[in-house]
């Protein structure tokens, strides 16, 4: 193979690396970001049901406030009415009256009572979501200097020895790689199973045996480099 292939075949397999570590180090970020959203979340939906249990708290002290009120009204209907004052009819209206909205007020308690176990619970569960989402995010946070250090230390040495081997290569071949980098194409392609494994075009056994013997001969489809397989 002629040794611009072989710097070439280098260069494209050291940017498909560094390309991998770039992506990598994409998610870690993009991960590291979900898992902050997730727990924002989990606290917005904390501090919402803590709302919707004081509400509910709320109103069972607005109802027992009516029902001691009722409760009073109907306790003096009712002395009214053991001491014989005033208009007994009256006071037997107001001793129903109460009752019934004394009745009204201690259901709609009993419903609200209900409810409070209800989102007492709900408050529990997304409690507990929160705390894993703290969790989550703390084991990523935790880990992700030591990836991010990794990767980039990587990604570095990989570009180092790019640096090196593109510097190596005819000026006429930097300049058409370059331009299939700027396309955001790879320039360099490979024959894998008698095939340009970058557009599928049959590679013909001539073609091939000039690869092989020296010759630099791009793919007939795509005009990328072709690189022969390694015996
Ligand atoms: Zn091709």
């Amino acid at each position: 193979m002629h040794e611009d292939l072989e710097r070439l075949d280098r260069v494209d397999r050291l940017d498909r690396e560094m390309a991998d570590r770039q992506r990598k180090l994409e998610t870690l970020e993009r991960k590291l970001g979900e898992a902050g959203a997730a727990v924002t979340a989990a606290e917005q939906e904390v501090a919402q049901r803590e709302a919707s249990l004081t509400e509910n708290r709320d109103e069972q002290r607005v109802l027992q406030r009516k029902l001691s009120d009722y409760r009073n009204n109907r306790s003096s209907a009712v002395r009214l009415l053991e001491t014989g004052q005033g208009d007994p009819e009256a006071a037997e209206r107001q001793v129903q009256r109460c009752d019934a909205l004394i009745d009204e007020a201690e259901t709609a308690l009993l419903e609200l009572l209900e409810a409070q176990d209800e989102r007492e619970a709900a408050k529990e569960a997304s409690e507990q979501s929160l705390q894993q989402a703290r969790a989550h995010q703390q084991a990523l946070a935790d880990a992700a200097p030591t990836e991010r250090a990794a990767l980039e230390e990587e990604r570095s040495t990989m570009a180092a020895e790019r640096t090196s081997v593109y510097a190596q290569l005819p000026r006429e071949i930097v300049s058409r790689y370059d331009h299939w980098q700027s396309r955001q194409k790879w320039a360099v392609a490979r024959v894998v199973d008698g095939t340009c494994d970058a557009c599928q075009m049959d590679v013909a056994a001539q073609h091939l045996a000039d690869l092989k013997r020296g010759l630099v001969a791009p793919c007939r489809r795509c005009h990328r480099w072709l690189i022969p397989p390694r015996a």
